[in-house]
């Protein structure tokens, strides 16, 4: 097993296992990156290389009791500090405890590994409380903080951590995971979770009311206006997972934009790939750019008390051919 076991991100891996074997690993450091991209797994390799009684400087065996207990979630000198259940943040309690323990020797191990997750749930006082940590660290201590978007940390804690970026994985990397249903792997943004969590029936459901909205859209002429826009009427009614809906709606548009613009390689929904085929045609792809800047209108006006339909209606009319006439004729 070993390091050899992580998918995805080579060039990350490789920087810091070459840290490892120079014996000069950052002691705070900050994984960055999209949920289900490994984070945290490769967190807790470090703690095993960093405490593995087996194998080398830069690699751990899995099955030494160090290993093994750092995979069990028993390991005294491996912390993970996250949200306590019924509480939405990381309290400065919890950060004490750490600043605690930060002052005596490993009781196992060879060195201590604080994983916190997700960093940016740490209230200020937290974070602050962490700083004095993060300062100068024994050199038996390692912080590694998780975290979606490095930014939503504050400028204090950045400042004193090394940042590495980790990136969604490719359709390949997902599919060494283990997921062989290939709509689950093109549907899941690069994210192993998202890809093991992927609900096919629901977002096949969603798939169907959205693309006959747009068919219906796209076909439309002056004298079927009015069935446009009881096609706009129903999908504004789907009340449950509107952005849901919108989610799935920027999905297959841009699925039609890599048909129009011939990279095919890239289309996430292949099981309905004839029918974004026509869809793909019935309208030039300056149009279909046009239809995903007005998605991403309706997705930021959303936030506000905006009436959906008024916002499906403009879509559908984006979308038709009429709205080009109307603009041709103003022009
Ligand atoms: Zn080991």
């Amino acid at each position: 097993m070993g390091f050899a076991s992580f998918i995805g991100n080579p060039k990350v891996v490789e920087r810091l296992r070459q840290k490892l074997r120079e014996n000069h690993f950052p002691q705070s450091l900050i994984f960055a990156g999209p949920e289900g991209v490994g984070k945290r797994t490769f967190a807790l390799m470090v703690a095993k290389a960093l405490n593995c009684t087996n194998a080398g400087p830069a690699d751990f065996c899995d099955e030494c009791s160090q290993c093994r207990k750092i995979n069990s979630g028993t390991h005294p000198d491996v912390f993970t500090i996250t949200v306590e259940e019924e509480a939405t943040q990381i309290k400065i309690a919890q950060i004490r405890r750490v600043l605690e323990v930060l002052g005596m020797q490993p009781l196992e191990g060879q060195n201590k590994v604080f994983i916190i997750e997700p960093a940016n749930l740490m209230n200020e006082g937290s974070a602050n409380a962490l700083l004095k940590g993060l300062e100068e660290p024994p050199d038996n201590s390692f912080f590694i903080l998780l975290a979606v978007n490095v930014h939503e940390l504050l400028l204090t804690i950045r400042s004193r951590c090394q940042v590495y970026h980790f990136s969604p994985l490719s359709f390949e990397e997902v599919r060494r995971h283990g997921v062989s249903d290939e709509l689950a792997v093109r549907w899941s943004q690069g994210s192993i979770g998202k890809a093991l969590n992927f609900d096919i029936a629901t977002v096949k459901e969603q798939r169907d009311v959205v693309l006959e909205f747009i068919e219906t859209a796209v076909h439309a002429k002056d004298e079927t206006l009015r069935e446009m826009l009881n096609a706009s009427a129903e999908l504004s009614r789907t009340r449950q997972d509107f952005s849901g809906y919108l989610g799935v709606m920027a999905v297959l548009l841009g699925d039609i934009l890599y048909i129009s613009e011939g990279k095919t390689d890239r289309v996430i929904n292949i099981d309905i790939r004839q029918r974004l085929d026509s869809v793909a045609q019935a309208a030039p792809t300056e149009r279909w750019i046009r239809v995903a800047e007005f998605l991403r209108v309706m997705e930021s006006s959303l936030k506000g008390h905006i009436n959906k339909q008024m916002l499906t209606d403009a879509m559908a009319l984006v979308t038709a051919e009429i709205s080009n006439d109307i603009s041709t004729k103003s022009r």
